[in-house]
């Protein structure tokens, strides 16, 4: 069976069309702009590959958020308040069925993510995984026991306020427009941006940012590991692509956790914590790994 795997994103879409994570025929990237113009563009490219002879049967969407992810909510697909301008509102799930004429499943882009990681990735064969990523936002998503937290709707853990030292608050307030200084408003790219001027591309691998990244995502790691106790916990996105940060995330952890463990993997927090086994394309195999269980268990 062919399906397409979408990863929304708030900067871009990206998609593929595949059978599995190993046998990808076609992909794409659109820029993220306005709803009708990005989704247009996704649905073109899928008549386009089904009109030359790729029977792409089902889509699935991973998408940024907030989103109503529930079926049976009255406002299921739509995008709640989002600093993305023209989305707050949008239902891009409804939008891509009608415009691709295909069924299409959908959930949040960081579920996507971490189910495609238990599937195919580094929380291949564990039950209870979490998945953080870094990026424009910062977005957490946890099995436990193998149902999703927070479901039918999503949990948000990167709004989570950690400690912070007096002298670090003076300086900053956080860019967050509803906490200020909770994770994504202190170790997110826009964070990032907000405080130093820089995108964290630009910024030297010995720039005072990423101690203070790093801790705010450890914090946020030591927080899932005494909720819900993850077998494993996985870094991604494109704050984390930088060399050296999870090496500093796995020493605060080990720092901040203090001995005090509920789970003897974290004794080894270089196999704790880890990136993603998937790299770079997680998320739109988390939009592949949607459409391929919902055929399997019957839901398309
Ligand atoms: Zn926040």
């Amino acid at each position: 069976m062919i399906v397409a795997g979408i990863d929304a994103g708030g900067t871009s879409w990206k998609l593929i069309a595949a059978k599995s994570p190993g046998d990808i025929l076609a992909r794409t990237t659109i820029p993220t702009t306005t709803p009708t113009e990005t989704i247009s563009a996704a649905a073109g490219w899928i008549r386009k590959l089904r009109s030359e002879g790729c029977p792409i049967e089902a889509l699935g969407l991973a998408s940024f958020g907030p989103i109503d992810r529930n079926p049976k909510s009255k406002t299921y697909g739509l995008i709640g308040a989002t600093p993305k301008p023209g989305w707050t509102g949008a239902n891009p799930h409804q939008m891509l069925e009608d415009a691709a004429g295909l069924p299409c499943i959908l959930d949040t882009d960081v579920n996507g993510a971490l189910l495609a990681e238990t599937m195919w990735g580094a929380g291949k064969d564990l039950s209870s995984v979490a998945y953080i990523t870094v990026g424009a936002g910062i977005g957490g998503a946890a099995t436990v026991a193998g149902n999703l937290v927070g479901a039918p709707e999503h949990a948000e853990f990167g709004h989570i306020k950690p400690a912070r030292t007096d002298d670090d608050r003076q300086v900053f307030a956080g860019s967050c427009p509803y906490h200020g200084d909770c994770i994504e408003g202190l170790a997110s790219a826009t964070a990032i941006n907000a405080r130093w001027g820089l995108s964290p591309e630009q910024l030297p691998d010995d720039h005072e940012a990423w101690p203070i990244v790093a801790d705010a995502l450890a914090q946020l790691s030591v927080s899932i590991f005494y909720l819900i106790a993850p077998q494993r916990i996985i870094l991604g996105g494109g704050v984390m692509k930088r060399a050296g940060l999870i090496d500093k995330i796995q020493a605060r952890f080990v720092e901040r956790t203090n001995g005090y463990r509920v789970r003897p993997e974290a004794d080894h927090a270089d196999a704790y914590i880890v990136a993603p086994g998937l790299g770079g394309d997680a998320g739109v195999l988390g939009g592949l790994y949607l459409a391929l269980n919902a055929a399997r268990t019957g839901q398309t």
